[in-house]
């Protein structure tokens, strides 16, 4: 097993099974990719649970965290703002030294290229945007927004004053309760996110699925759709998933590597069509 940084050999099966996939990606109408954890690891970020995972080593997040900030939101605030250092805390620090990696900037290429219509993602950790791209669906949020639970409006840091002594900070346009962007354990995804989703998937006839095993609501029901209504689904992942027998074409390697031959093949292909 190949370990993240490690130059991964692409062989020549593989390399059969990339050149399949840029022709499904050419001959799609709309391709859709739907990206997880899998994905950043190439970035640094440990996954969540398991051995040196972020839940193992800092405490898993309260089950019922939703319910505790909507009870007490200025408690939830003065918490998160204290200097003590929380799961929160640690996990922030930990995703902002991430950098995006090969992936996510072939991912990127790919919608440049007009091949790539919308990207889903359940990753909190930003690399996508800081990759460029720009149709982005953040399920789970993202961890340097916060977000009006009232209108769904999303604020970057320093956008919106967050005064210690006022909490919680309110949305200048609806006055409604600002939170973190990231979505708590039992908290709803936001309403115009998955909204965003569900139109990209049904205008989807290729879904290229990175680096999850897409067994977790929403996420779990866009490659299904996809294949009910007779599109491809490619799975790029260096392990086997519950999603692997339902694929159409399964890419058994890191996405960094996999991903980057693979848009190259598509801006081949592109060219020649040109
Ligand atoms: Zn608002």
């Amino acid at each position: 097993m190949t370990q993240p940084g490690e130059p991964f050999e692409i062989d020549a099966s593989l390399a059969a099974g990339i050149s399949r996939a840029a022709d499904l990606v050419l001959r799609a109408g709309s391709v859709v990719a739907l990206t997880g954890a899998g994905l950043s690891v190439e970035s640094g970020i440990p996954p969540f649970r398991g051995p040196g995972g972020l839940w193992t080593k800092y405490g898993e997040p309260p089950l019922d965290g939703y319910q505790r900030f909507l009870s007490d939101p200025r408690a939830a605030w003065q918490e998160r703002l204290s200097p003590r250092q929380s799961w929160a805390t640690a996990l922030h620090e930990t995703l902002g030294r991430a950098r995006p990696n090969a992936g996510h900037a072939a991912l990127a290429r790919l919608e440049r290229l007009g091949c790539c219509d919308a990207l889903i993602t359940q990753n909190v950790d930003d690399l996508h945007r800081q990759a460029g791209t720009q149709r982005l669906l953040e399920i789970h949020g993202n961890h340097r927004l916060l977000r009006c639970i009232g209108c769904t409006r999303r604020f970057a840091a320093g956008e919106l004053a967050v005064d210690p002594e006022d909490l919680p900070p309110r949305c200048p346009g609806c006055g409604g309760i600002v939170k973190d962007d990231t979505v708590h354990f039992g908290e709803p995804i936001p309403p115009d996110v998955l909204r965003g989703c569900f139109e990209a998937v049904e205008n989807a006839d290729c879904m290229l699925v990175v680096g999850t095993s897409a067994t977790v609501f929403p996420a779990a029901e866009f490659p299904y759709e996809v294949l009910r209504r007779g599109g491809s689904v490619i799975e790029v992942n260096p392990h086997e998933s519950e999603l692997t027998p339902l694929s159409t074409l399964s890419l058994r390697g890191p996405g960094g590597a996999v991903l980057e031959r693979l848009v190259a093949e598509v801006a081949a292909g592109r060219e020649r069509a040109a």
